[in-house]
Parts: structure tokens; sequence; C-alpha cells
């Protein structure tokens, strides 16, 4: 009797985050909707003729909406993951492509620090084409890359890509991502990897963010087979490895190109 009231208990529990969580997903889309119109226009607005001052508020205005739109949509992707309601969507994609993707798009926010060199090595051997999610291998890239450069402020960060092992069609990629910066102290590592935290609890806090960046690469990576773990010192720097299954794929057809 008890157990049966244990698991109705679980269960009733299990259901409760899950509406919680689609609510939260139908909420944050629709919330995503008017936003992209207010960015969009805030855009358009500073091709016209305006003054000095005018232009500057358009401006303020497009990056604060980049930045909510950015914390939506990790709001909107951890509930879809909570609510088992996220898939992935596996694709043959160009693994050095990729990568200089994500480093191209993060150079700029890099060179805003004048102290800081963002640094791209691939092994000799990495193959060119492998099936999987290259959006979200990109995210959680891009989350793990854009966390460095906000956490460094001299030195490198740098994003190393080799192969572990190779077996008949399949290998094992390994992705790490180091940097110089502050580095993460020992008693705020183990629990980096869970929703909401922040390794700086003072409410004084330097650096903004939800906490919910490395959440997202933990559970994308678990949908992945993958793995990710850190080694940090503090005032040294961090270190996130990320490993993960991947099978090699052919090139796409040239009428597909
Ligand atoms: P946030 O959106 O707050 O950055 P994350 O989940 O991506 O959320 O990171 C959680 C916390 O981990 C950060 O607030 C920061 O305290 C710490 N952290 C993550 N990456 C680094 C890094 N490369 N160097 C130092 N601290 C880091």
């Amino acid at each position: 009797q008890a157990q049966r009231e244990s698991l109705l208990a679980r269960q009733a529990a299990e259901a409760a985050t899950r509406t919680k969580s689609e609510f939260l997903a139908t909420v944050t889309h629709e919330i995503r909707t008017p936003l992209n119109g207010i960015l969009g226009m805030a855009h358009l607005l500073q091709d016209g003729p305006l003054t000095a001052t005018a232009r500057e508020y358009a401006q303020t205005i497009e990056e604060s909406g980049q930045a909510l739109l950015t914390i939506i949509n990790d709001i909107l992707d951890f509930s879809k993951i909570e609510a088992d309601k996220l898939t992935l969507c596996l694709e043959p994609f160009h693994l050095p492509r990729l990568l200089q993707g994500v480093i191209r798009q993060l150079a700029p926010l890099a060179e805003q620090k004048p102290g800081l060199q963002l640094e791209l090595q691939m092994a000799s051997d990495l193959p060119e084409y492998l099936l999987g999610d290259a959006g979200r291998l990109r995210q959680i890239l891009i989350n793990l890359i854009g966390n460095g450069i906000k956490f460094t402020e001299r030195g490198q960060v740098r994003l190393h890509a080799r192969v572990l092992e190779r077996q008949n069609q399949r290998i094992r990629l390994e992705l790490t991502v180091s940097d110089s910066g502050i580095g993460i102290p020992p008693e705020a590592q183990r629990n980096l990897f869970q929703a909401f935290v922040q390794a700086d609890t003072s409410t004084t806090r330097r650096y903004g963010g939800t906490g919910l960046g490395l959440a997202i690469c933990k559970r994308l990576l678990d949908m992945m087979a993958g793995s990710i773990q850190l080694t940090s010192r503090q005032g040294i720097g961090s270190c996130f490895t990320v490993q993960l299954p991947l099978q090699l794929a052919s090139p796409p057809a040239p009428s597909e190109i």
C-alpha cells in the first residue's frame, strides 16, 4: 500500500513538472514572436535618417532585445527538454566548416577584449562529413566558447577538436574549450551543470546570465550519448571537455550542395 502511494505521488509530481515545463515552453514561444518584431524594427530604424542620439537609442533597443531573446531561447530549450519535447535532428554536416563558423560568429565578441585571442586547433585527421545534429552541436560550442570569452580578460580561449576512436563508420569526437580566465572554485564545480546554478552566488554578481547554458549543454549531450567534463583552477583558467559518438557520412551529392 505504502509503495503504491509513493509511486502515485511520484507520478503526480512528474506530471506536474511536465505541465509546468509545457506551460513555460508555450509562454516563451509566444513571447518570442513579438520580440522578433521589436528586434526587426529596431534594426530597420537604424537605416533611416536619425540623429546620433536616436541612433544610439535604437542600437540599445536592439542589443537589449538580443540579450532578452537569448534568455528566452534558453528557457524555451530547457523547458522543452524537461517536458520531453525536444528531439534531435540528424543530418550530414561538414565538421571543419561548423567549427570555423562557430569561431567566426564569436570573433567580434572576443575582439572587444584587446588582450584576448580566440583560437581554433583541428587535428589533421579530422573527418569532413559526419551525421549528427549540427545545430545543437553548434549551440553547445557557442555556449562554452561564449562563457570562455565572458570569463577571460587576457590570454586565450581555444577550441580544440580531435578524434579519440575510430571504428568502422563510427568515431568518438573530443572537443575541448579551454580558457585562461578567472576559473571556477572547487566547491562550485560539482553543481555547475544543474539548472540556474552560477559559480558566483553573491548579490553583487559581476557577470549576467541565467545559469541555464551549461545545464542545456549537459542535457543535449546526454541526448547525444555524449559527455561533458570540467577541470578548472581559480585564477588560471577552465577547460570543458566534450566527448560524443558520431557516424561518418558521405559528402552530399553535387545536386544537394
Ligand atoms: P550563465 O548563463 O550564467 O553563464 P552557464 O550555465 O553557462 O550560465 O554557466 C554557469 C556558471 O558557471 C556561470 O555563471 C559562471 O559562474 C560559471 N562558468 C561557466 N563557464 C565558465 C568559464 N569558462 N570560466 C569561469 N566560470 C565559468
